[in-house]
């Protein structure tokens, strides 16, 4: 069997850019993740691509052009009129205005459409972007937490490429409303979602079909690996085997662990691990994106962990160099649940099970 190449998109911005005080992503995920990796052996340079923000014009492509020009106005004046606030929803609700509001969710954006691209002409297996999966965004404004859509630019990028099937599977906690908004009038593009019942956005209720081409599985409070495993296993692998996808997305929120604060899901990483496996088994070519996840040492191992899947390293028996029990142990995390961190956060890559 040939090697399958792998690629791991990433910037630098995600180690300077957050969101503001008091936001739940004002926590670094990605860059610890990153290097953890890097610090394990696990990502060789030749396999890491450095990604720059989209330009207007390229954004324009997929979202509202006018949503585009006040995101840029954003950034440079770093505040809107409040009638354009209202209207795109940025600097509202939990989408603030920060000093990279513009670059930081474009660089994430490019990534996934560079992505697509890397797969739909055959130079990558597996494209990975951890900045990734930000499945609320919608076309004309910003969205829980996400200015852009990163999955749904990816999945319009394959889908003008190829006639041929695809999936999207997303496993974050909550319903990506954006991502089936987005795609409801296209059954070449099947999408699954797993996710909290009664959790923010409520959309994705059971027997809710999108527009023909979404499957929504709910899962209750207190779910861990058992039913997220089994729903896998008996529901969504036959669905997506039915389609028969030539690409895959998957969408690999981690913020349904158990010590997430944003859900009230019950899994471990080692469930999240194989509930990703599962995809990754499927050998298709695919995209792994990130998602939610708001306990920076879960999601940074979460994250390095679904690396050393994709380049057939095992996580399960992993552990933890110092150099990485370092930097986990250097992460703060201003949430109440971070003032005491358990030691196990930053000792090990794995749960405690
Ligand atoms: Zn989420």
């Amino acid at each position: 069997m040939t090697k399958q190449k792998c690629v791991f998109f990433g910037s630098d911005i995600f180690r300077n850019s957050l969101y503001g005080d008091n936001h739940p992503l004002n926590i670094a995920r990605v860059w610890p993740a990153i290097d953890i990796c890097t610090a394990e052996g696990w990502l060789e340079a030749a396999d890491y691509q450095e990604i720059a923000p989209a330009s207007i014009e390229r954004l324009s492509k997929f979202h509202s052009a006018d949503y585009v020009a006040a995101l840029w106005q954003a950034q440079t004046d770093q505040t809107l009129p409040d009638e354009l606030k209202d209207k795109f929803q940025i600097g509202r609700a939990s989408n603030p205005i920060f000093k990279e509001v513009y670059s930081r969710p474009a660089t994430a954006a490019n990534a996934s459409y560079l992505g697509a691209k890397y797969l739909a002409e055959g130079r990558a297996d597996i494209v990975y972007n951890p900045s990734g999966g930000t499945h609320h965004g919608m076309r004309g404004f910003a969205n829980g937490f996400c200015f852009v859509n990163d999955p749904a630019i990816a999945l319009e990028t394959l889908s003008h490429h190829t006639c041929d099937a695809i999936s999207y599977i997303d496993i974050d906690a909550h319903h990506c409303d954006g991502v089936q908004t987005w795609h409801a009038d296209n059954q070449q593009i099947q999408i699954i979602s797993l996710h909290q019942a009664g959790l923010w956005p409520r959309t994705g209720q059971e027997g809710d079909k999108g527009g023909g081409n979404a499957h929504n599985f709910l899962l209750q409070e207190d779910a861990g690996d058992y039913e997220l495993l089994s729903l896998m296993e008996q529901r969504v692998m036959p669905l997506i085997e039915a389609h028969q996808p030539s690409f895959i997305i998957l969408q690999a929120g981690a913020d349904g662990h158990r010590d997430d604060p944003q859900s009230r899901l019950n899994y471990t990483l080692q469930g999240y691990w194989r509930a990703a496996s599962h995809v990754l088994g499927l050998s298709k070519p695919t995209m792994v994106l990130g998602g939610g996840g708001y306990n920076p040492y879960i999601t940074a191992k979460a994250w390095a962990g679904l690396w050393a899947l994709i380049t057939n390293r095992d996580p399960y028996d992993l552990g933890l160099s110092d150099a990485s029990v370092q930097l986990l142990t250097r992460l703060s995390w201003h949430h109440r649940l971070g003032r005491n961190p358990q030691e196990s956060w930053f000792t090990q890559l794995g749960d405690i099970v």
